[in-house]
């Protein structure tokens, strides 16, 4: 056989790596349950200052399939969080800003909308306000994701059970209307809580309410600022989502600052952001490991900040330099455990992400 033959469409997934003699590959293990964990901007510079500030610990190295994901968005080599987002979320490279609207505007049904229709409990837990761009993709469908308000009024009416994020003067203090969205919410089954008046800590989550949870009014603290919620909500929220529902959960976590730590061309922020980001799939990968039927994909939007890890003074120590305020168009690593995880194998658009997972939950 030619080696263009061998490379060409499925053959190449019926070959094994070393002697590329075809072998009967079994169908992947379908998953009942799917962690999506998104580390906003982070690429693999951003993971591997785990590895340079921390010696022990290294969870990133649990995971025994790694792939690439290439990032461009429908209409820019360099993607932004809301198109990245909604690539993953439904399938579809959409312009940038867009939040689950294709090019021509039509909405793109999200995996967590598909998940909840089909019986399974769904969750989504950030350090953002819950109607940025990564979040809103999964629930909310605007030409632009800067309609915050506007994003804010899918979360009453849709089949979300469980959130907690910031961004509670979207839904109780709005600018365009008089709308009490925190009423809504109640109205539609949620028992609210914020930050102001009740302890994360202190409240427990009843699986017979949906529920959600304000970190703050608007953007939570960084994580150099005490900020430390991420990897208990992470934990709260799988377990609230196996009593919610026995069919299986559908979860999306997102380190939603460590995108504003390399925007902003911080080092020290984004080291403390990627900790905290690495306690969370540390204590989500320590529930998968246990229960055996949740699939954990950690992965990214893009990378941002041009980050290089560079040769420090002292030969110890790099010396995180970075080259743009902005994003950039590197493909970002796509870390999977779990049953399914095999799929995750590879080099990809971020639009399969999508594809894969609702193969891992038997959808199609
Ligand atoms: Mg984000
Ligand atoms: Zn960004």
């Amino acid at each position: 056989m030619t080696v263009s033959l061998l490379l060409s469409g499925t053959l190449m997934h019926q070959l094994d790596a070393v002697g590329g003699s075809p072998v009967h590959l079994e169908p992947p293990r379908k998953a009942k349950n799917i962690v999506l964990m998104i580390g906003d901007g982070m690429g693999l510079a951003q993971v591997s200052t785990l590895f340079t500030y921390r010696s022990k610990e290294q969870v990133f190295k649990s995971f025994p399939v790694i792939g690439f994901q290439k990032t461009q968005s429908g209409d820019n080599l360099v993607t932004d969080s809301a198109a990245g987002a909604t690539a993953m979320a439904t399938g579809v490279k959409a312009p940038n800003h867009s939040i689950a609207l294709d090019s021509q505007g039509a909405v793109l049904k999200t995996i967590l909308e598909e998940a909840a229709e089909k019986g399974l409990s769904t969750g989504m837990v950030v350090t953002s306000s819950i109607v940025h761009a990564t979040p809103a993709a999964f629930v909310a469908h605007s030409t632009t994701r800067y309609h915050y308000e506007q994003i804010a009024e899918y979360f009453p009416k849709s089949k979300l059970d469980f959130f907690i994020g910031g961004g509670k003067k979207y839904f109780n203090r709005r600018e365009k209307d008089d709308r009490n969205l925190i009423y809504e919410l109640k109205k539609s089954g949620f028992a609210v809580y914020d930050y102001f008046h009740s302890n994360l800590y202190n409240v427990y989550p009843s699986p017979t309410k949906r529920f959600a949870f304000f970190t703050a009014d608007n953007q939570p603290l960084p994580a150099m600022q005490q900020r430390e919620y991420l990897p208990y909500a992470s934990e709260i929220a799988i377990d609230y989502l196996k009593k919610r529902s026995d069919k299986g959960f559908f979860l999306m976590i997102e380190g939603s600052q460590i995108d504003w730590a390399c925007h902003s061309n911080q080092g020290k922020m984004l080291v403390s952001e990627m900790l905290d980001f690495e306690k969370a799939v540390a204590a989500v990968l320590k529930m998968a490991a246990q229960d055996g039927e949740t699939l954990v994909i950690v992965t990214a939007d893009h990378t941002t900040g041009g980050l290089g890890l560079n040769k420090g003074e002292t030969g110890d120590k790099v010396k995180l330099e970075f080259t743009t305020n902005g994003h950039t168009a590197s493909m970002v690593p796509v870390f999977a455990f779990g049953p399914g995880a095999e799929l995750f194998r590879g080099v990809y658009e971020n639009t399969e992400i999508y594809h894969k997972m609702r193969q891992c939950f038997g959808f199609e």
